[in-house]
């Protein structure tokens, strides 16, 4: 007999352990993967191994290796923290294994999924009978929506592309602001879309509602998608949706929104101007584990047409025949797929509508201070109008900047992330941690202030 109870006992001790590390440990980890994969057994052993001392190896092996990502003072990329009610019910999302795709086979899923389906939608201003399918992350959800896109867009053309596939077809003209996450142009390669048509953005990466007009304009007949963005990684900035949504809509557009961690600024009373318009458009796609703080991982395709979401994805799913309780599995890549509501449902009911708007603002807040500190170092440069929870800067010339970034790396008190926008290095600082604190960005502005005077 296997025992159970000790390899989940050694689990919740060095969890906690983990955890407990993270206010005092520094962010980069110590090692690289070469150094880790010294500190593991090389060869596949012959026998078995007692479960507890397997969870013990791992993590001793492991420790030196891992980033403090879920800690405070992690402001790189845009990478969520975790609550702690969603750690907790991730946990039990793996005891309790459930394969969630069909409704009889796990109700509990089912049911927790419709009710944060209509959670989500209430929260985020979004029309009450959109569909919301639990994927991997923001990638898999811009794919998901694009493709009941382009199946969408084609099928009003008269083109079935389940039957008749993409050969031969009228084919999709795809526009795009010139600053959208790289993402969106991978979906159209998974999806057969090809490259998408870039529309000018303006100084804060936000499509230029004129440009879109007059491509809008240029079209050629072809059935056409345009994605717009909610929260630019570099400066955090939001589409203007009302006037191209309405220009999209007009040339028979549809209309998808990537918000991969922008999308929750319309949970927040104090941000949701910035999402002013955007409940018109036809998808949109969110994590939830960035802003939301579920753990990895976990994205929402949310599409308003339910039945051109279900003909994409759904094995049975004829247009046609459409059941309003649907199966979760008709909404996303996946078959089989973990219980991937549960954590979402842990955080909305542990956070409340207010908990979620005070997180939101709490990442803004730090953004603003993150902003403030860096304007007042010496030769620093805040390059983006901080309307969000990203900010982006420059510390002098390419090289500078770039010393900098390297500096707080070596430095270690927090992590940052280097990058290029408008055509310069940057270093950019993204709060998107539900446990970060007023200590955690002075002692990040501190790093900073050290590195910049170097
Ligand atoms: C992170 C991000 C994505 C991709 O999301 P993943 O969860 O990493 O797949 C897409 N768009 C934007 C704007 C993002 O910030």
């Amino acid at each position: 007999m296997i025992d159970r109870s000790a390899g989940l006992d050694r689990a919740h001790a060095l969890a906690r352990e983990w955890l407990d590390s993270l206010a005092e440990r520094p962010v980069p980890p110590r090692l690289d993967s070469d150094g880790v994969a010294a500190r593991l057994v090389r060869e596949l052993p012959d026998g078995p191994t007692d479960t507890a001392a397997v969870v013990d190896e791992l993590a001793a092996a492991c420790d030196p290796g891992l980033t403090a990502m879920p800690g405070g003072r992690f402001f790189g990329f845009v990478i969520g923290g975790t609550h702690p009610a969603a750690l907790a019910v991730d946990w039990l999302v793996s005891a309790w294994d459930q394969n969630t795709g069909l409704r009889v086979v796990t109700p509990a899923h089912s049911a927790v999924e419709d009710l944060t389906e209509a959670w989500l939608l209430d929260l985020l201003g979004l029309p009450a009978a959109s569909a919301v399918g639990f994927v991997t992350g923001g990638t898999m959800a811009n794919f998901t929506c694009l493709a009941a896109a382009r199946d969408e867009v084609l099928r009003r053309a008269g083109w079935d592309v389940a039957n008749q596939g993409l050969l031969g077809s009228p084919g999709v003209r795809v526009l795009v602001g010139a600053e959208r996450h790289d993402t969106i142009d991978l979906a159209l390669r998974y999806l057969g879309l090809g490259a998408p048509e870039a529309v000018a953005a303006d100084e804060q990466g936000r499509i230029e509602a004129a440009a879109l007009a007059a491509a809008l304009e240029a079209g050629d007949g072809r059935p056409t998608i345009v994605c717009l963005q909610a929260g630019n990684v570099h400066s955090g900035a939001f589409d203007p949706f009302e006037e191209t949504i309405a220009a999209a809509h007009d040339a028979g557009a549809w209309v998808h929104i990537d918000g991969a961690f922008g999308l929750f600024a319309a949970a927040s009373p104090g941000r949701r101007h910035l999402t002013a318009g955007y409940e018109a458009a036809d998808s949109w796609a969110t994590d939830a584990h960035k802003t939301l703080n579920v753990p990895y991982d976990c994205g929402l395709a949310i599409v308003r047409d339910r039945a051109a979401l279900r003909a994409a994805m759904g094995m049975h799913g004829d247009y046609l025949i459409f059941d309003a309780a649907g199966e979760p599995m008709d909404k996303v890549p996946e078959i089989s797929r973990r219980g991937r509501a549960f954590p979402v449902w842990a955080v909305l009911r542990a956070l409340g509508r207010d908990g979620v708007a005070a997180l939101v603002d709490g990442y803004c807040a730090h953004a603003r201070a993150f902003a403030d500190g860096i304007a007042a170092i010496d030769g620093a440069e805040v390059l983006n109008d901080v309307v969000f929870t990203q900010v982006c800067a420059a510390f002098g010339d390419d090289d500078a900047t770039r010393a900098v970034v390297d500096a707080m790396l070596a430095d270690g008190t927090a992590w940052t992330t280097g990058s290029r926008w408008r055509g310069r290095a940057v270093l950019r600082v993204s709060v998107t941690n539900w446990s970060t604190t007023t200590a955690d960005v002075e002692a990040a502005l501190d790093a900073l202030g050290r590195a910049a005077a170097r």
